[in-house]
């Protein structure tokens, strides 16, 4: 009598492929397509999904359930206490709607995968279809391999192996149809369905009314929206990307980091309308296109690390040698790092912007994340759990993926011996302090280059009348520290 559509982190109608299968089956059998969506308070605190991301995903879920009415579906929302319970609440409402087809994107991380394999075995038991659809990576995990036939541990040449793959198999850049009316009379069959209510935030999860106007403003929900910043961005600032990307004063990135991570833009729909931007090219014939891309596809990179090593969701380190570092327990450090009151102001500014923000620059993520692990030797991990905690685009793979590389603990690493000079990273990103002095008030009135390093540049009695920290470690004595321990454990 139905066909149901599970939605998950793919919260759109564009170019959905598990959508699109579930309204090619409803259009073939004639029958009305119902669409789902089951809010798990325990995956959000499992998952340290932050409060910034949940108010995101509802929000989104509204505007979703707008523009899928407007089609004649409807999204049933309700909330699933204990995650457990998920696979089996699916299936009964597919009972319940009288559904022998459930289609569904998959999801790559080992819980998620867990969910979908027991609802797999409880869809056979109950004689209901169930489609999985790979979605969410431009080209599937598995799909590419070294001469040798195993996974790429390293980015470049899995990189170069995945643009060949585009031009061999064009077919993974189509994008899925735009989804019509719905072909049954779900209006008729299911009226009940389209009175139901996006529920509210969890209580674990609130967010205070200045943020989230702030999030509303910044982030506004949905896929015309992602459509909006995407298109805009590639008008204006994707040519110069290359060159300007690093910078931090200024928006030179997308900030589609959001919608990719809802899944309200897809990752193949990014890279076509780069790809078209690009006078159709996927080689070199325009370095920002190319470089943006070549980022995109960074998301990939990462995922596929995920399918082929689970065990880094299990709270590990993807080198098992880093297993070894040493790592220091000063939570007053920690708690300064967290605060953005380390008296680095590259650092502090950065560590701001992510408490007002829920969002933070790449080059800063970098940044931080070496800063934590490395100057203050601090397990990355925790640098890792806050990250999620605060992210509006917290996402498991890139951002495990993001603090390997910073903290030279995961795959395709910065070498370990390669420390960022916080010093150096604020001169060459921010020259003019522009940036600093947006986050760091206490800042604000330091003039010329001392605002990278006020104590010892002669601007530390403005910092300090201003209650600005000093520097809570010394970068060069840091560095020693981490060389010594850093290779001490991964050059056994
Ligand atoms: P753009 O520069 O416009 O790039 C476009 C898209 O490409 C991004 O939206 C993102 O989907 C993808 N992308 C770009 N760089 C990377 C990268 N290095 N790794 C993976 N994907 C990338 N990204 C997240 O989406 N979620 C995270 O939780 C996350 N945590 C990170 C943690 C650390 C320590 C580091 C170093 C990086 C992390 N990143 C994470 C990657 C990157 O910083 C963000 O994707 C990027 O800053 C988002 O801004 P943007 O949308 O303007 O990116």
């Amino acid at each position: 009598k139905a066909v149901v559509h599970w939605f998950k982190t793919d919260l759109r109608l564009q170019d959905n492929r598990a959508l699109s299968t579930a309204l090619q089956i409803a259009k073939e059998h004639q029958i009305p397509l119902i669409t789902v969506y089951i809010v798990s308070p325990e995956d959000f605190e499992a998952h340290l999904t932050s409060p910034a991301r949940v108010d995101f995903t509802l929000r989104t879920l509204k505007q979703l359930q707008r523009d899928l009415s407007e089609l004649d579906i409807p999204l049933y929302v309700e909330t699933q206490e204990k995650r457990r319970n998920i696979p089996g609440r699916i299936v009964e409402l597919c009972q319940k709607w009288e559904a022998k087809h459930l289609c569904a994107n998959l999801e790559y991380e080992v819980d998620e995968l867990r969910r979908d394999a027991k609802v797999v075995r409880l869809c056979a038991d109950h004689d209901i279809n169930f489609t999985p659809s790979h979605d969410t990576c431009v080209v599937t995990p598995g799909m590419l391999s070294t001469g040798a036939g195993k996974q790429y541990a390293v980015y470049t040449p899995w990189f170069r192996s995945w643009l060949r793959f585009l031009k061999e198999n064009p077919d993974y850049l189509e994008l899925s149809e735009d989804p019509g009316t719905n072909p049954g009379n779900a209006r008729k069959d299911f009226a009940d369905l389209f009175d139901c209510k996006i529920p509210e935030t969890p209580s674990n999860k609130t967010l205070s009314d200045d943020e989230m106007k702030r999030f509303e403003e910044l982030y506004p929900a949905g896929e015309h929206e992602a459509t909006r910043r995407l298109e805009k961005f590639l008008k204006e600032k994707c040519g110069d990307y290359d060159t300007n990307r690093s910078m931090l004063p200024g928006e030179n990135t997308s900030v589609l980091s959001p919608y990719f991570a809802c899944g309200a833009l897809s990752a193949r729909t990014a890279v076509v309308t780069a790809k078209q931007a690009n006078k159709n090219h996927l080689d070199r014939y325009d370095q920002g296109h190319m470089t943006w891309i070549s980022e995109v596809a960074w998301r990939d990179f990462y995922r596929h690390v995920l399918v082929h090593w689970p065990f880094i969701c299990m709270n590990k380190c993807f080198k098992p040698e880093a297993t070894d570092i040493e790592w220091e327990y000063d939570m007053e450090q920690f708690q300064a790092w967290c605060d953005g009151k380390t008296g680095f102001p590259i650092v502090d500014a950065a560590m701001r912007q992510l408490k007002h923000c829920a969002w933070m620059h790449n080059r800063t993520r970098m940044v931080v994340s070496s800063f934590l692990s490395k100057d203050l030797m601090l397990d990355w991990r925790r640098g890792e759990r806050f990250f999620m905690e605060h992210l509006i685009d917290g996402d498991f793979a890139s951002n495990h993926g993001g603090w390997g590389f910073g903290s030279s603990t995961g795959v395709d690493p910065q070498p370990y011996f390669r420390i960022f000079n916080p010093l150096r990273q604020s001169e060459r990103f921010d020259p003019d302090g522009e940036y600093i002095r947006r986050w760091v008030p206490e800042l604000r009135d330091v003039k010329g280059n001392a605002i990278h390093e006020p104590y010892s540049r002669g601007a530390g009695a403005i910092a300090q009348k201003n209650g600005y920290p000093k520097p809570i470690v010394e970068h060069a004595a840091s560095r020693d520290r981490a060389l010594a321990r850093y290779k001490s454990a991964l050059q056994k």
